[in-house]
């Protein structure tokens, strides 16, 4: 895959921001950070110091990783900030921090959380489904954690709300280098599908 002079390959991970979800999804995060680390990738990710957000930081840190993060200055504070980021971007809005999120990942990793990790994944599928960008996207299914919503997905399919190609839009699996393995060696069908708005026709068709 290719990647830019100026940055290190680079996975954005959405995840949850709370302090209260199960062990198992801090453990998920933990390995996660380790994971990338080992690998000498960058994390992007919300530059939150709380739930699973803190988690993937400080197991990238831990293990010799580098750090992105991106926050809106409303949400800018002592208890939320993860300072140690090695970049940090401060932004005025939650959609300029999204923009940010999709544009400095060579790939995307969705963990176990809520509304607003819905929000982030749910933006960056329509930008793939509509040739805007063609990078990878992996759920990360760990305990099941996504399966009603990959049934419900299923669901728009059947009643023809979504193309069946569109299922391939993402990847899942329950394994933490099973999902760095497909960021790594994914290879776009594209690389600059708005360049002859092929993709945007189509996904329109
Ligand atoms: P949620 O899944 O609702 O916990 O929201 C987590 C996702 O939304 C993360 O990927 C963040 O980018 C963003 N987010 C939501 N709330 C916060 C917060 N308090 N601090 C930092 N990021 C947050």
């Amino acid at each position: 895959m290719q990647q830019s002079m100026s940055r290190p390959f680079s996975v954005t991970v959405y995840c949850s921001s709370s302090n209260t979800v199960a062990d198992m999804y801090f453990a998920l995060a933990t390995s996660l950070g380790v994971a990338i680390a080992e690998r000498g990738w960058r994390l992007v990710f919300g530059a939150g110091s709380i739930g699973l957000m803190g988690a993937v930081a400080r197991a990238v840190h831990a293990n010799g990783g580098r750090v992105y993060g991106v926050i809106p200055h409303a949400l800018d504070t002592v208890e939320i900030t993860y300072r140690e980021s090695d970049e940090l971007v401060k932004v005025a809005t939650m959609r300029e921090r999204k923009a940010l999120l999709e544009s400095e990942g060579n790939g995307y990793i969705v963990l176990p959380g809520g509304f607003g990790t819905l929000e982030e994944v749910a933006e960056i599928i329509v930008q793939k489904q509509l040739g805007y960008m063609d990078r990878p996207i992996v759920f990360l299914n760990v305990n099941n954690f996504w399966s009603p919503l990959l049934e419900f997905f299923e669901n728009l399919i059947e009643q023809n709300f979504v193309k069946p190609q569109n299922r391939h839009l993402y990847y899942v699996t329950d394994s933490a280098q099973d999902a760095l393995d497909y960021i790594g060696n994914y290879y776009p069908k594209s690389t600059h599908p708005m360049e002859s708005g092929e993709a945007v026709r189509t996904a329109l068709e």
